[in-house]
């Protein structure tokens, strides 16, 4: 049954310029809403909105009873409203762009439009479900317990976020955790009496040259000190500094060895504290987890005709790391094909959403049978 591409289409721009900042409870909701009617209009079933600490997450389950694929997407981005003025929606020579082309407005489309496919072959999505998240660019603090609830027992989860620039699918990802350092010092007056002070920023400094030696390039692990902030005045001692910390690792062990040396790290001046917030966000989402649905989506792809399917390991989390992490099978990167996510270029390749659609349709088809 042919793809009808200019409605995708249709939809697709209207989905990106109704903008969805994951920050701003407004926009989710206009977005949550449009996203609720594009879905309702194809599936003939209306979502259940669930809003969780104000954030919308969109949900169709069919059925009741255990899951057999939960597809997972986002409506968020991480574009700021009125990036549409800058960034406008266009569809030139095949590439489609806008804030969220390509992660994942394009994505959540494919999901719906590969269900609609499903129950136009006559198909019953009875034990799918279709969950799109509000908050994934935040790290899915509202959203991850609805996650995990939702892929529990599933026999796989899929996740909607862009496959690389040849069409390959994402069988690993690293776990994620994110920290914040507080450094507490004394302020003083630098020029009158800076002995009474105790110095966050020299402390501080000392701090980020441990933080930064955590890593383990042999392991795949990266410990990188980002957003500093420190002092108020340049003629006062600081009294307190603030730096963030991104890690990432490929193995749970890793996570743990890092999580547990960050929260032994001491002061350098005996008077000076230091405060740890944050933790591991997500676990890894490691290849064994996907090696057989990543199999399966290989032949399928061979039977349609596709070019060859091939897989990679990227160093950003998605809420696949969730799903893999309470167990349940997870294949990553079935969006659009294309690329520059969270950057200007952001874009997704116009050929390759009905070859998702397709691939889509026939592996959740599988995955019920
Ligand atoms: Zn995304």
């Amino acid at each position: 049954m042919a793809i009808d591409m200019q409605r995708f289409m249709r939809e697709f721009e209207e989905f990106i310029e109704c903008e969805s900042p994951s920050s701003d409870p407004g926009a989710l909701a206009r977005s949550a809403e449009l996203l609720a009617r594009i879905g309702t209009d194809l599936l003939g079933v209306a979502p259940r909105i669930v809003t969780v600490e104000g954030c919308p997450h969109v949900l169709w389950r069919f059925g009741e009873g255990p899951r057999t694929a939960v597809l997972i997407g986002h409506h968020d981005t991480v574009w700021p409203l009125g990036t549409i003025r800058r960034l406008p929606f266009s569809d030139v020579e095949g590439i489609v762009r806008g804030p969220g082309a390509d992660d994942m407005k394009g994505g959540v489309l494919i999901a719906l439009h590969a269900l609609a496919a499903l129950q136009e072959r006559g198909e019953s999505l009875d034990g799918v479900s279709l969950l799109v998240t509000g908050d994934e660019e935040l790290g899915s603090l509202s959203s991850r317990a609805l996650i995990e609830a939702e892929a529990e027992g599933a026999r796989a989860a899929l996740v909607f976020e862009s496959g690389g620039e040849d069409g390959s699918v994402k069988i690993a990802r690293k776990g994620v955790a994110i920290y914040e350092l507080e450094v507490r010092g004394r302020a003083s007056h630098a020029g009158v009496e800076p002995e009474k002070g105790i110095n966050a920023t020299t402390e501080v400094a000392h701090q980020v040259l441990s933080i930064a030696q955590l890593g383990s390039r042999r392991a795949g692990t990266s410990v990188v000190p980002t957003v500093l902030h420190s002092g108020t005045t340049t003629n006062t001692v600081p009294a307190r500094a603030r730096v963030g910390i991104d890690s990432r690792a490929t193995e749970v062990s890793e996570q743990m060895r890092v999580d547990a040396a960050l929260r032994a790290l001491r002061p350098v001046h005996p008077s000076a504290r230091l405060l740890l917030r944050g933790g591991i966000n997500r676990a890894p989402l490691e290849p064994r987890q996907s090696m057989s649905l990543y199999g399966q989506a290989q032949r399928i792809a061979g039977r349609l005709g596709h070019p060859p399917l091939r897989s990679i390991a990227v160093g950003g989390g998605s809420d696949g790391n969730f799903t893999a992490g309470i167990g349940v099978p997870t294949l990553d990167g079935l969006g659009t094909v294309g690329g520059g996510s969270h950057a200007d270029s952001e874009h997704a390749v116009k050929a390759w959403i009905p070859r998702r659609i397709e691939l889509v349709r026939d592996l959740v088809s599988e995955l019920k049978g």
